[in-house]
């Protein structure tokens, strides 16, 4: 069972790291493996926002 999903190409936006980011299908939400940062889901993908 796979609770978890990696978002290939995807960039933290906390870390700029980039292929860190998982999809948490239970709570719905994304987390980044490498700061712990985490969005409810689909936050500012890509580039910069603001
Ligand atoms: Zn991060």
């Amino acid at each position: 069972m796979t609770l978890a999903h990696f978002l290939d190409g995807l960039r933290c936006a906390s870390c700029r790291a980039l292929n860190v980011l998982w999809l948490d299908t239970v709570r719905g939400l994304v987390e980044c493996s490498e700061c712990g940062q985490t969005a409810l889901t689909f936050p500012e993908i890509g580039e910069e926002v603001r």
